[in-house]
């Protein structure tokens, strides 16, 4: 059993920690929310009263929060984890966050002779709460294998990606393919619709072609083919279009620091951006189908 800090109990941290109590750990946990600080206790975690409290404690820190800005305070400054943990205590940001900071972070911990791991995660909240997520892991072999027993409670595959920051690059570099995907498929979706190609016809075809992809064979945008996409319950997330576009605009901001060319990546982060600012940010991502083909336009 080990004695874990989790920080960020939202819908992801949640239950994730919720699967490590069940494994057996104990788990003291923070948020700034009361309702996730209670949902947490109910699962039967233990509320730190400080984060003092909770990097003296733990043998390892767990952090689930919303973006960089977050996790550098969390980690960062004299009254930080990285400040304030025990020596031999394992640090993993679970966050998805800016590659720039996530390597700063690093930087310090190793600077203060603390292991840590960035694990961003694929899978969702479903993934969350069945404990089959997928983590994308960076820093150094002895840091992954240290963080690999606790993400394997909470996950299933757990994928070492390198060295700091790598696991969030990869995270970035697998979603905006998957933006573009889902951009690419539904404009096939719609012109084959403009077309009078029957869109069984087309799935059939595509999906044992070349055109093959995760957007068209699990996530399919348009109602039918695959029963359990979104587009048959009128886009209910699933992915919602604003976390695609916090992840677009994570790609672009490491491919503008790293000077790479991506305009297919920058091409769906402003239909992403245009999507969200049409009130459909809520919505699932490949809902981005009706926003391309006009909402009212849909073909009898
Ligand atoms: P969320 O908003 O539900 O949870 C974040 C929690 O962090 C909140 O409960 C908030 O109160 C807490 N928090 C914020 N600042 C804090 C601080 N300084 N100290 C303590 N607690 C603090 O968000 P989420 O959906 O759980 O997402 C968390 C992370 O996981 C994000 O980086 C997101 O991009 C990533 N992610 C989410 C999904 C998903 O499907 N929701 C999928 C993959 C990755």
């Amino acid at each position: 059993m080990a004695r874990i800090g989790f920080i960020g109990l939202g819908n992801m941290g949640g239950p994730m920690a919720a699967n490590l109590i069940k494994a057996g750990h104990d788990v003291i946990g923070l948020d700034l929310d009361e309702a996730a600080l209670a949902r947490f206790t109910d699962a039967g975690g233990r509320k730190a009263a400080s984060l003092v409290d909770l990097a003296s404690e733990a043998d390892a820190v767990i952090t689930m929060l919303p973006a960089g800005q977050h996790v550098r305070s969390t980690y960062l400054g004299d009254d930080g984890v990285v400040a304030l943990v025990r020596p031999g205590s394992i640090l993993i940001d679970c966050s998805t966050i800016d590659v720039a900071t996530s390597r700063q972070v690093a930087e310090r911990a190793d600077q203060a002779g603390i292991a840590m791991v960035d694990a961003p995660v694929s899978g969702g909240v479903g993934g969350a709460e069945a404990g089959t997520l997928t983590f994308m892991v960076g820093g150094t072999a002895e840091a992954f294998e240290a963080a690999k027993p606790l993400l394997e409670v909470m996950g299933k595959t757990v994928v070492h990606a390198g060295g700091a920051g790598n696991g969030q690059a990869a995270k970035i570099c697998n979603n905006m393919i998957l933006g573009i995907s889902m951009i690419g498929v539904s404009e096939a979706f719609n012109l084959a619709d403009s077309l009078g190609l029957d869109r069984q016809a087309l799935f059939d075809i595509a999906s044992t072609a070349s055109g093959q992809c995760w957007s068209l064979t699990t996530y399919c945008p348009v109602p039918g083919p695959v029963p359990t996409s979104p587009a048959n319950r009128d886009y209910q997330a699933g992915f919602t279009g604003a976390m695609m576009l916090k992840d677009l605009n994570l790609a672009q901001e490491a491919a503008r620091t790293t000077g790479t060319a991506t305009p297919l990546g920058a091409g769906a982060q402003q239909l992403y951006t245009l999507f969200a600012s049409d009130g459909q940010a809520g919505r699932d991502f490949s809902a981005i189908i009706e926003y391309l083909r006009g909402r009212d336009d849909e073909p009898s």
